[in-house]
């Protein structure tokens, strides 16, 4: 065991090896740049020690992926892929140093094809230039993180990033096609193609969905596009508390007969927090929490209907007030309320966790009725918002201000991942366990799986060098 995480160090002829490779202007040894790219958005405070890699490269092709890798491997150098950063598992921290490979510089959109419907990409595309290009051509790319503005593609890939449209169109796998893959050793190869169905071989393109980087690079991405719908609306509705609003998810759909677009959910202080972040204040920012409900479709009239439907079932099951957002500007009002919650969490404390339970929707009342019960008996603050509609909820705890903070994060986590386990939830719907996270596989996961997990990624990196220290609990 130990012997997968014996490394060497980056010498100066390794280093002269790589600029040689990649040209000097794309390899970085500058303390202040390694230590920037070090670590995402999971507070550094969260580990017992700073993570910082050797080397920082950035690879402006496949070709220099690969002949990056080569070096790696022969030399036994670890090697942590990074997106934008903005991941919240620790996943692009360099656990065991070596080199951090930043895509910002493959950020090339390569191709339209409205043809068959897709749209081609190197993995540093940010996530919102894809939905752009795409909408500028009347088409839809539904993949849409909250941290979309920001987070690339590769980055989602890696992470089989959710977000707002998951109810309705899935995850970011979901969207995927094919993916141009560097293997550790170098070697390179397409998983999928263009095609619509594909079952020549193994699925590799969904077995990289959520990879976290552990298995290989992905350098292309061919993603699934659709018609745009040409009508959209968003509604908020605001209920005197956090069951009500609970309670009505699953009405949309069972009584109203509907599947949106969004159903995402803000708590009290959610809403709160984003009107002290945003500085302003925010649609029903005094509820005692808030749904908000996106429909799509290309009918102006049944659209109407839809919104009317909702506003009227919603009011049935509690709702006091409902506001119709159709415009742009009143849309991204309601927007930018839920999408600030993670950031104004981040902003206003330092010692927190930001978690990602995802439970079967019917249990989503129950998760937060639990996270309440939890959080208030070790005398924690909790703020509660996220993906209602699938049932992935970012439960925030917030720790006083004390010496055992640490401590007393972890066993209220433990505590709270009792209870999850008994409703059928688990660990991450959307963040991914990362260096965060991967200590707790092991009450979520039996040990035929942790082990089977452990063969996958020794079959495709064989000297443990591709992102090692994530995922995989090796020390269990
Ligand atoms: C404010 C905020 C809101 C967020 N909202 C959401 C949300 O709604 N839904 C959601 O799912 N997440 C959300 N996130 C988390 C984060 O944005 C996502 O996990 C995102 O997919 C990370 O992308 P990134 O480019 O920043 O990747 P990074 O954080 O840089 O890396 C993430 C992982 O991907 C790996 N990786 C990166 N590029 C590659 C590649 N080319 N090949 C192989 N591995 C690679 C890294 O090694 C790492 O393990 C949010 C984060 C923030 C800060």
């Amino acid at each position: 065991m130990n012997d997968i995480f014996s490394y060497n160090k980056i010498t100066a002829e390794i280093t002269a090896a790589l600029k040689e490779k990649i040209g000097a202007h794309n390899v970085c040894a500058d303390e202040e740049k390694l230590e920037a790219y070090s670590h995402d958005e999971v507070p550094q405070n969260a580990y017992d020690k700073k993570y910082t890699a050797e080397l920082l490269l950035f690879p402006e092709s496949t070709e220099h992926v690969s002949e990056i890798m080569k070096i790696a491997y022969e030399h036994k150098i670890p090697v942590t892929p990074r997106g934008a950063g903005t991941g919240l598992s620790g996943g692009a921290l360099p656990a065991w140093g070596g080199i951090v490979m930043s895509f910002e510089k493959m950020n090339r959109i390569l191709e339209l094809d409205e043809e068959n419907l897709t749209i081609t990409t190197e993995p540093g595309v940010v996530t919102a230039e894809i939905s752009r290009m795409a909408a500028q051509h009347g088409l839809l790319y539904a993949g849409d993180p909250c941290s979309g503005d920001a987070s690339f593609i590769g980055g989602n890939i890696a992470e089989n990033a959710g977000g707002n449209k998951v109810i309705k169109y899935g995850a970011t796998g979901a969207q995927l096609l094919a993916l141009e893959v560097v293997l550790p050793d170098g070697s390179v190869t397409w998983f999928g193609g263009k095609r619509r169905k594909d079952v020549t071989g193994l699925d590799f393109v969904h077995l990289m969905a959520g990879s976290e980087g552990i298995l290989g690079i992905i350098t292309k991405a061919v993603l699934k596009l659709m018609p745009l719908p040409r009508h959209s609306v968003d509604l908020l509705a605001a209920f005197p508390d956090t069951q009500s609003a609970i309670d009505f998810v699953p009405r949309i759909i069972t009584e109203g007969g509907l599947i949106p677009a969004s159903i995402e959910f803000l708590d009290h202080k959610a809403l709160k927090l984003a009107e002290k972040y945003l500085n302003t204040e925010v649609p029903a920012g005094n509820a005692g929490a808030a749904l908000i409900i996106q429909l799509e479709n290309n009918d102006a009239d049944l659209i109407e209907k839809e919104f009317e439907e909702i506003g009227k079932l919603s009011q049935k099951h509690g709702a006091v007030e409902v506001y119709v957002a159709d415009t742009r500007s009143t849309k991204d009002r309601i927007w930018q309320a839920r999408k600030s919650v993670p950031e104004a969490v981040s902003f206003f404390y330092s010692r927190y966790t930001k978690e990602d339970l995802a439970v079967p929707t019917a249990m989503v009342p129950r998760l937060l009725e639990m996270i309440r019960e939890k959080a208030e008996a070790d005398g924690l603050e909790w703020i509660a918002y996220g993906h209602a509609g699938d049932g992935n909820m970012h439960c925030t705890i917030i720790s006083p201000d004390c010496a055992d903070w640490h401590e007393r994060l972890h066993a209220a986590q433990e505590r709270i991942y009792a209870e999850l386990i008994k409703m059928g939830g688990t660990l991450s719907g959307e963040h991914g366990i990362g260096f965060k996270r991967k200590g707790y596989m092991k009450f979520f996961l039996d040990e035929a799986q942790l082990e089977l997990i452990k063969r996958v990624k020794l079959a495709f990196d064989p000297r443990n060098i591709l992102n090692p220290g994530k995922l995989v609990d090796w020390e269990r």
